[in-house]
């Protein structure tokens, strides 16, 4: 009989690609302004590829000032009657865009994959029932925001600027949208410039649940557009999802604006493994926690700290769970890893992971076949790091796992704190005591116990430190779309 080690290779694979017929393409996209779909003013165009065949998908428009412009009179125009409207008259338009997702939840999935590399299973079973899930979630908040805000009253703050990126691009654009729309403000949308096509789709989605036109305008580009539209004098809130650095450079330009702001930035969480742990489990949520989306996740578990009892037996395990990762085309619905979102990023990855080499790490990588076409990185697990090496510092928003170890719990959360984030955190253990005495101390947005990656509406996510100000999901993904007067 094979054993766990030979037990993926032994068995032979028959292909299972999702279709692509559900989608049609168009060749070329205009921007989403006013409710209908415009050519650019600044007439110019980009190219969207897919990452994992490097083929053309579309021409997108390139949103330039003037068209940012025309993006933000557009919301502003159409502010007053949208957040005059009875709450419930808004609620059920949010709704109908919650409903029109699952009813063309397919379309998204491969869209989603096609455009952006990540694989058909995560798009299908995350992606996209976490978008509908985050508007059904907030389509329940607007008509009772007077409970959620007790003897104050909120009203909607006017036009909202939007910048996301390209890891969850409509996931991301659910968080967004989600809140702002169901406390009645209107918003301008930046998706990021690789990953443009299923934003575009949910403008299709937004038309079809009769959202009023410029309620939600929808301007492809790169970060020339993001940056214009972030400091248009039109804009009363900005928030923002990406690199801490940009981020940083947001906070630059608005100092002084009186521009409300939240910022979901970058990460570089522990997720830490005690010797108490039910060991295989904590396998199963290392794998989890790094390789899901490619590692191009914020709040990815990028540094394993384990403790040094068991470390032997931990990285075996991991070690033979990893050989079983297919990578590979991302529409197979066998596919674990799918493509690299970017040229660009497969550099930064591959830089850091070699930088990592130069400073004394030692690289393991299981050996799975990769097409020849497309950006791809194997998964990866360096070892014999310092604290002090980039590769465990920097966030490689790649499939990469840099492994530390620790002794006593204080080591672990001493170690779990030392960085410049602070997003998320995993802690694995069978004793509640320990979980909650290490949660507590640790300096986290969100601690996840036995499990890793669970996302929820009605749960709020954001940062400490480095990784950002402001809450998405829940009562407190609320806040930043309100002004909140004291009920006299
Ligand atoms: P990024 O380079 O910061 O880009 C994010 C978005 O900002 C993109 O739409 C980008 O446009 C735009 N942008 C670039 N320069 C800008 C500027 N000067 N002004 C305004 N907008 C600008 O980040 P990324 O590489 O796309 O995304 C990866 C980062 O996002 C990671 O650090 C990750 O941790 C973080 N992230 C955080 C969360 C969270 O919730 N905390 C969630 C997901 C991702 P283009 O890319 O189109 O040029
Ligand atoms: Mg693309």
């Amino acid at each position: 009989m094979a054993d766990v080690e030979t037990f993926g290779k032994a068995l032979e694979y028959a292909p299972s690609r999702e279709s692509t017929a559900i989608v049609s393409i168009k060749p070329r996209y205009d921007l989403f302004i006013g409710g209908k779909f415009v050519e650019p003013k600044s007439g110019t165009r980009f190219t969207t590829i897919n990452p994992a065949t490097e083929e053309p998908l579309a021409e997108v428009a390139e949103a330039g000032p003037e068209d940012v412009d025309r993006a933000v009179k557009a919301a502003r125009k159409a502010f007053p009657k949208w957040s005059g409207l009875p709450a419930s008259e808004r609620a059920k338009v949010v709704y109908r865009i919650a409903r029109l997702l699952q009813e063309r939840a397919r379309e998204f999935a491969v869209l989603e994959t096609l455009d952006g590399g990540k694989p058909i299973k995560e798009s299908r079973d995350v992606d996209v029932p976490l978008a509908a899930a985050h508007f059904f979630y907030y389509a329940g908040w607007a008509d009772k925001l007077e409970w959620a805000f007790a003897n104050r009253r909120p009203r909607a703050i006017g036009v909202v600027g939007q910048v996301i990126p390209w890891n969850f691009p409509l996931l991301m654009a659910a968080w967004k949208l989600a809140p702002a729309l169901a406390t009645g403000n209107t918003v301008v949308l930046k998706p990021a410039e690789t990953t443009p096509l299923t934003a575009l789709l949910l403008a299709e989605v937004l038309q079809e649940a009769e959202v009023p036109p410029g309620v939600v305008n929808i301007v492809t580009g790169a970060g020339a557009t993001g940056s214009a539209l972030v400091s248009h004098p039109g804009v009363d809130k900005v928030a923002f999802t990406g690199s801490t650095g940009v981020g940083r450079a947001i906070q630059v330009a608005l100092a002084g604006t009186g521009k409300r702001l939240t910022l979901e930035l970058g990460g570089k969480a522990a997720n830490i493994v005690f010797e108490d742990a039910a060991i295989d489990q904590a396998v199963e949520g290392i794998i989890n926690g790094i390789f899901f989306n490619q590692g191009h996740v914020c709040c990815a578990g990028s540094r394993l700290l384990v403790q040094e009892s068991v470390q032997d037996l931990v990285l075996d395990k991991l070690r033979r769970r990893m050989e079983t990762l297919r990578v590979g085309d991302p529409l197979d619905k066998n596919t674990d890893v799918g493509a690299i979102n970017s040229a660009a990023q497969l550099d930064r990855i591959s830089e850091l992971v070699d930088a990592g080499t130069a400073e004394g790490g030692e690289v393991w990588q299981p050996t799975c076949p990769v097409p020849d076409k497309g950006f791809w990185f194997l998964p990866t697990l360096i070892s014999n790091v310092a604290q002090s090496h980039r590769v465990v510092r920097e966030e490689i928003f790649g499939p990469v796992l840099s492994v530390l170890t620790f002794r006593t719990p204080e080591e672990a959360i001493a170690k779990a704190n030392n960085t410049a984030y602070g997003l998320s955190a995993g802690v694995w253990t069978e004793k509640g005591s320990k979980m909650l005495m290490v949660a507590n101390q640790l300096k986290a947005g969100v601690v996840w116990s036995n499990t890793f990656n669970q996302f929820d509406p009605s749960s709020p996510f954001g940062g400490f430190k480095e990784s950002g100000f402001g809450r998405e999901g829940g009562i407190h993904g609320l806040e930043p779309y309100v002004e909140l007067e004291p009920i006299k």
